[in-house]
């Protein structure tokens, strides 16, 4: 097993690509921490997925409330442990540039960026200053290199998560904590069943593997870069996109 005593927190867990993140790493051997507005309604599969001892704990935490994401770090690793984390929550709130109230603007970068920020403030201090060892591993998405129209919000907040895992990857390096992202092309989640069927059907064809992503194809990225297989790997953006970008 990859993640064998190693202890991970994947913010967004109780659905879509957080759960399965949560899932392969419980398969994995790793005790997982997910936070959330409610717990996953696959709580039970959870607890089945998890190896002796392993456990799925789920914490109610809004990673843009700063105290809540203080009481959540604290709690988690008040046992002097936490090895992975996963910046997996985020949002879309799509709309053209020009019909854009600020509000649309600023909900996404709240979650998407200063979300991130926070946890990974909070995590990172005590990793590198307590622990000297750990991974953060950032959910960016393909958009965020690419750009997307409709999405300038969310392409915003994902090339700001980007630039921030790499000057964050620089300032933890000597006290060996790495910090990576993946970006996803386009999954199929409840974010994209938002899409119409013809919307689909066209990414569809524009993937060079021919079809779209699924959650466990980007859990597997992440397992890579929770564990000590990628140890040599920081500061790296890793696409899963059945090859959309090259
Ligand atoms: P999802 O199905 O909408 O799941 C996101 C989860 O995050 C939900 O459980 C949501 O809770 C939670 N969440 C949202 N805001 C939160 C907050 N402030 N505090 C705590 N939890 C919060 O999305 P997904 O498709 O799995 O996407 C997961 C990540 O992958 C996101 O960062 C997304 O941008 C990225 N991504 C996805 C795709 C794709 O094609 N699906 C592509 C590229 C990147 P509620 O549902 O209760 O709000």
């Amino acid at each position: 097993m990859l993640l064998e005593g190693k202890k991970i927190l994947v913010t967004g867990g109780s659905r879509g690509i957080g759960k399965e993140i949560v899932m392969k790493c419980l398969q994995e051997g790793a005790s997982v921490h997910y936070c959330d507005f409610e717990v996953s309604p696959f709580q039970a599969e959870m607890d089945a997925a998890a190896i002796d001892g392993a456990e799925a704990v789920f914490h109610n935490a809004n990673i843009t409330d700063e105290e809540q994401v203080k009481g959540l770090i604290k709690d988690i690793t008040a046992d002097g442990k936490l090895d992975v984390v996963v910046n997996n929550a985020g949002i879309t709130r799509d709309g053209m540039v020009f019909r854009m109230p600020l509000d649309q603007w600023e909900s996404v970068l709240k979650v998407n960026l200063t979300g991130a920020f926070l946890v990974a403030r909070e995590a990172s201090s005590f990793m590198a200053l307590r622990q000297k060892s750990g991974s953060i591993i950032n959910m960016a998405s393909i958009v965020g290199q690419t750009g997307n129209a409709g999405q300038t919000n969310y392409s915003a907040s994902k090339a700001g998560l980007i630039g921030f895992t790499k000057s964050l990857a620089k300032e933890t390096a000597k006290r060996n904590v790495r910090v990576n992202a993946v970006a996803p092309g386009f999954i199929a989640t409840a974010m994209t069943d938002k899409l119409s069927e013809e919307v689909r059907a066209e990414y569809a064809a524009s993937i060079p593997l021919g079809r779209l992503g699924d959650a466990q194809d980007i859990a597997n990225a992440v397992v890579y870069l929770a564990s000590d297989l990628s140890s040599y790997v920081t500061g790296q953006v890793l696409r899963v996109d059945g090859g959309m970008v090259m």
